[in-house]
């Protein structure tokens, strides 16, 4: 796999080096900005592959960062919080951030994170739009017969499953807030009904992962969402 040309936002210089360091050591490129407004503008000037982005910056909100990008672009941009930061976390995903690290982490979760998003943006990249077939490990989902099959056995799915299916399956690799997921299925009246969406959830499940402590498929990240993982 080619190494992806990495966008790092962070306005804390040990951070920084931290992420720049870890990123030459595995032979990413990146470029840097520290304020939210050099960040926009390299995103524009360089069209990184992924943006990493603190949210908490001198001058603009993170989130305001997010906005501007995605007027133009669709780039992945993964943001880095602190645990206190956990609604501006859910916020920036709202806004149109694909995941999310939160402070301190780990040099494994940075890589993790770069890993999942170069998947998804593999994914992206083979499929073409409009497609009407989506395959992921055993899953399959054939959008004009409106049928999924795992392992080749037909699964039987109730319409407000197979939606949740559907959109978890369009958005593969990305973190959906349970916001944007009740939104997109129910409209905004259902927005705080997280408790509804979970028993829903729950369901599609249980239809789906062959184990119900090692979900292949759905991940739960609790507090924030669901994220439709790529299976190898
Ligand atoms: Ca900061």
């Amino acid at each position: 796999m080619n190494k992806a040309r990495i966008l790092v936002v962070e306005d804390d210089a040990p951070v920084r080096n931290l992420i720049t360091l870890t990123l030459k050591a595995h032979e990413y490129v990146y470029i840097t900005a520290s304020t939210g407004e050099s960040a926009v503008l390299e995103a524009a000037s360089h069209n990184p592959d992924i943006v990493l982005l603190d949210l908490g910056l001198p001058d603009i909100d993170g989130v305001e960062v997010i906005e501007r990008i995605r007027s133009w672009s669709n780039m992945p941009i993964i943001v880095i919080s602190a645990r206190s930061e956990d609604t501006d976390k859910i916020r920036a995903l709202d806004a149109g951030a694909d995941d999310y690290l939160t402070k301190p982490f780990s040099v494994d979760e940075l890589l993790a994170r770069l890993r999942v998003t170069q998947r998804r943006l593999a994914l992206l990249e083979a499929s073409s739009p409009g497609e009407s077939f989506y395959v992921n490990g055993q899953l399959r989902i054939d959008y004009a017969a409106g049928c999924v099959t795992l392992d080749g056995q037909e699964l039987h799915l109730t319409p407000i499953e197979y939606k949740l299916l559907c959109l978890m399956a369009r958005n593969t690799g990305k973190v959906l807030t349970h916001t944007f997921i009740t939104r997109s299925i129910w409209g905004s009246s259902w927005d705080n009904d997280i408790a509804s969406l979970r028993v829903f959830m729950a369901t599609l499940r249980r239809k789906l992962e062959s184990g119900p402590d090692a979900p292949q498929y759905i991940q739960t990240h609790v507090g924030v969402g669901y994220r439709m993982l790529k299976v190898e």
